[in-house]
């Protein structure tokens, strides 16, 4: 018999499978599941094959604090609580984190089984730097709010990741286009799902390439960091032309775009226009 506490248990974000034995055993177990839409749990616990026999209590971000308080009395009366989001990791982009804070402070016994992320999952997809990276969340729907955001952001060094839907990416990818210019940005759609996809390039050529192949599914954005020596436009053009007498155009290209995240497409465009301007 699992003992009282609070269980926090990752459930897959598309790949039914992607779940671990001990999370199917607690989920099985646990008398009580907290979930943010009781309909959308019930249905993955038929899909796994586990009995509905149990208590299913909604519990949303709108009425965090109030359930908070009534899940923990209820953990308190010595039953063990199983804590699901509709898909994913609990409290990632999900709530959660109040009830962990307030059982904590009771000194209720919390454990976590952890599993499938969309931002680690889109992270290692990437090719993006992961030893440093910063995940903002949902990137906000209101014009301002977005561009506040992205400018906060656009000088940490690190790699950044945020949640996005389909109707929004458009717009965030041109007020990308604006905070991060020609960096190189990642977008991974549909993870663990039949068409998952990851594809890189600057804004410009994600929004091209967007408009073409019509947004759908669940979205992750990710920035690759400014490099410390990312050069403006102006340096960029000098040490390119500098280099470009001293090598070859090829490798000119492949050490400036790798060295600092650069498109390739629009290095190779603009070593051709210098290689030109020096015959
Ligand atoms: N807690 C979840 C997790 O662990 O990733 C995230 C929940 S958040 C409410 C939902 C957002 O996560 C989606 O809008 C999308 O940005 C991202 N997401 C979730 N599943 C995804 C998937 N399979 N592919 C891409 N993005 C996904």
């Amino acid at each position: 018999m699992l003992r009282s506490g609070l269980y926090i248990i990752a459930t897959p974000i598309g790949h039914l499978q992607d779940i671990y034995e001990r999370a199917k055993e607690i989920l099985r177990e646990a008398p009580v599941v907290a979930c943010e839409d009781t309909r959308v749990t019930k249905k993955l616990f038929s899909l796994l094959g586990i009995s509905l026999q149990k208590r299913f209590i909604c519990y949303e971000d709108h009425n965090e604090d109030e359930k908070a308080q009534m899940l923990t009395d209820i953990i308190e009366e010595e039953k063990a609580m199983a804590l699901v989001s509709d898909a994913g990791s609990p409290l990632i982009s999900d709530p959660g984190y109040k009830l962990v804070s307030r059982c904590r402070e009771r000194g209720i016994y919390v454990t976590a089984v952890p599993g499938a992320c969309a931002v680690i999952t889109a992270l290692q997809l990437s090719g993006l730097p992961t030893n440093r990276f910063m995940f903002a969340g949902f990137i906000p729907n209101k014009e301002k709010a977005r561009q506040d955001l992205f400018e906060e952001l656009k000088n940490l060094n690190s790699t950044l990741v945020f949640y996005e839907t389909a109707p929004r990416l458009l717009k965030s990818l041109a007020q990308a286009a604006e905070s991060f210019g020609c960096r190189q940005i990642a977008v991974a759609r549909e993870l663990t799902k039949m068409y998952e996809e990851t594809v890189n390039g600057t804004a410009n050529e994600l929004t091209e390439y967007f408009t073409i192949n019509e947004p759908r599914g669940e979205f992750v954005l990710m920035v690759a960091p400014p490099t410390e020596t990312a050069p403006s436009l102006d340096n960029l053009r000098e040490l390119l032309a500098a280099r470009l007498r001293e090598t070859s155009l090829k490798t000119a290209v492949k050490e400036f775009s790798q060295n600092y995240h650069l498109n390739k497409n629009e290095v190779y465009a603009l070593a051709l226009e210098l290689k030109n301007e020096q015959l």
